[in-house]
């Protein structure tokens, strides 16, 4: 355990170095007479999936996606303090984002997605990271799939969190990242670069245990940052 978040801590080190040269050749190469961009100057807009009354898949000891979503959420986002990044977070709590005059459940669901579509494109140079679980009838399957949008930019993400993933946590994951599917509504419904990270299968019980282990989601979490780092060095 020591030694597997040693390794973690030095690739994110390893990825903010890289990501400091790369910016520094850039100035280097500038003519002084121009502007300087260091970096994209996106902001990342982190997505817990589901909340609340949805608690979206539920694994095999019963515990509700949305509780996992939030916990590495939260850990990004204390993550990404350390570098002095302060993304928008949709949801900071157990909660569902409807409108008061959404009563059924059915309703409450059109309501929270519609919101959090508003308040992502509310964002200026918005890049969305929405973070969810998986789950299968065949409990065999397993691994961590990163979905990206249409926007471009969004390949590109997906493709640095599927090797951060692979590279790190998850070395027998052989999957490949892929475009969202037209029948997710929030990943199809906004404007900006979007990757939606499905963590791991909670149908599956050696990765239903890591999921819900605190240590394992501190990881999963170093790697998604460091995934983003590298995407916008
Ligand atoms: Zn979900």
């Amino acid at each position: 355990m020591r030694r597997g978040i040693g390794l973690l801590a030095m690739f994110v080190l390893l990825v903010v170095l890289m990501a400091q040269t790369l910016r520094w050749y850039a100035s280097q190469s500038t003519p002084a007479v121009e502007p300087v961009i260091v970096g994209r100057a996106e902001t990342l807009v982190l997505d817990a999936g589901h909340g609340g009354e949805d608690g979206g898949a539920v694994s095999l000891s019963g515990v509700p996606e949305s509780q996992i979503n939030l916990a590495i959420v939260q850990e990004m986002d204390d993550l990404f303090g350390l570098y002095g990044i302060a993304p928008v977070l949709l949801r900071d709590e157990d909660v569902s984002l409807h409108d008061d005059d959404a009563v059924t459940l059915r309703e409450k669901k059109v309501s929270d997605l519609k919101n959090r579509v508003k308040a992502i494109e509310a964002v200026d140079r918005a890049v969305l990271l929405s973070i969810h679980q998986n789950t299968f009838s065949d409990g065999r399957y397993h691994g961590a799939q990163a979905f990206y949008g249409l926007e471009e930019g969004s390949r590109q993400l997906a493709a640095s969190i599927q090797n951060a993933i692979q590279m790190t946590i998850q070395p027998d994951n052989t999957r490949k990242e892929k475009q969202i599917p037209d029948s997710v509504y929030l990943m199809n419904h906004i404007s900006c670069p979007a990757v939606l990270v499905e963590c791991g299968f909670l149908t599956n019980p050696e990765e239903e245990a890591k999921l819900l282990d605190s240590s394992y989601q501190k990881k999963l979490a170093a790697v998604l940052v460091a995934a983003w780092l590298n995407y916008e060095a």
